[in-house]
């Protein structure tokens, strides 16, 4: 059944130019890394996309490779898309990527322009898309020039299959490198991808200012730290949680004493801004006037709802950002 979108679904969100390009994103981003593979269930799936969509969450983050299976992300997503949405394609800012393995052999993985290009081709299948709107190289590739994967990614848009071009964990001087390239060949990068979060800000020592100066937008992901500047693993650690889940890159022993006092600490800090510790975590993501969207994963409604919510106050006092830094300091 045609979902009928909330006709408010514009009202609260707000959008940002995604570095020097005419791309506009909402400040929350969602991504179907997690829960919207095979594995889950389709009706939870769509539920949470319809809300996002809903609530004037616009951008939808994919890779070829989400699941599990590998995939199955995007098949859900495109199932979505035909059943729910179709009437509302050019409302939607939907990327993928690819750069990991995702099928045997040896062009079913890394850089080059083999892999990237039939990956995208089957993605769009996978979505039951003709285009995607941004295409991006998910990481560096040592053992491939990367003008080689850089032109992949122009072929991408100029073919059609794709409208912008981003990097994603790509460091400062790979960035650089590879904006002068895109450049050079007529089809900027738009936007970079890199993990951002108040328990990792590697971005802060030179990439940031690449984005700036080349006019490159940032969507930060994983902003809540897989869910750890949460108040998911305050008392211990939930058998629903992603910290128990098998298939994820977050494991219970990454859920240590010394975290969570931290998380304690700023969960303390969020409650006297009238916040909860996600909505202080994504506020203080999005305070940084380089990060043009937060990149959220959710297992639940009520956490897309909670993302939106943060963006009512995304203001830091010096006194505040004082405070933070003493407790991730520690
Ligand atoms: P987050 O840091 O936002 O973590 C999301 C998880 O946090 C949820 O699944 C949930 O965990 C928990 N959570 C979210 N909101 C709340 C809340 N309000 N209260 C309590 N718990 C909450 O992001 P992800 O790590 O999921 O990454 C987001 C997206 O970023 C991905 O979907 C993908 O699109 C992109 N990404 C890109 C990568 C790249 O290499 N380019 C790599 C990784 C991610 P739980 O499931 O336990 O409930």
């Amino acid at each position: 059944m045609l979902h009928r979108p909330l006709d408010a679904r514009y009202d609260t969100m707000s959008y940002q130019r995604c570095g020097r390009s005419g791309l506009l994103l909402p400040a929350i981003s969602l991504g179907l890394w997690h829960n919207f593979g095979e594995v889950d269930r389709y009706t939870h799936s769509r539920s949470m996309l319809l809300r996002a969509f809903d609530l004037g969450i616009t951008h939808i983050d994919l890779g070829n490779n989400y699941g599990p299976p590998p995939g199955s992300a995007e098949e859900t997503f495109g199932r979505i898309l035909a059943s729910d949405l179709a009437p509302y394609r050019d409302e939607l800012i939907v990327s993928t990527k690819a750069g990991y393995r995702m099928w045997p052999g040896p062009y079913g993985d890394g850089g080059s322009r083999k892999y990237l290009l039939a990956s995208l081709d089957q993605s769009l299948r996978r979505m039951r898309l003709d285009y995607v709107d941004i295409f991006y190289s998910h990481r560096p590739d040592p053992d491939t020039p990367l003008e080689e994967t850089m032109t992949a990614l122009d072929q991408a848009v100029r073919s059609g299959r794709a409208l912008y071009a981003g990097i994603s964990s790509y460091n400062a001087d790979q960035t650089r490198r590879a904006s002068l390239i895109l450049q050079s060949l007529g089809t900027p990068c738009v936007i970079h991808q890199p993990r951002y979060s108040m328990f990792d800000r590697w971005i802060e020592d030179e990439l940031i200012q690449v984005l700036r100066e080349d006019g490159i937008g940032c969507i930060a992901f994983s902003p809540l730290a897989q869910g750890l500047l949460t108040d998911r693993y305050l008392s211990g650690i939930p058998e629903d949680s992603r910290a128990a889940l098998p298939h994820t890159e977050l494991q219970r022993e990454h859920v240590t004493e010394d975290v969570i006092d931290r998380v304690r600490g700023l969960a303390d800090l969020a409650r006297a801004r009238g916040q909860t510790l996600a909505q202080m975590a994504l506020a203080w993501v999005l305070h940084k006037p380089e990060v043009t969207s937060a990149l959220i994963g959710a297992s639940r409604v009520a956490h897309i709802e909670d993302a939106v919510a943060a963006l009512d106050n995304r203001h830091f006092s010096s006194d505040e950002l004082e405070r933070l830094e003493g407790i991730l300091r520690v």
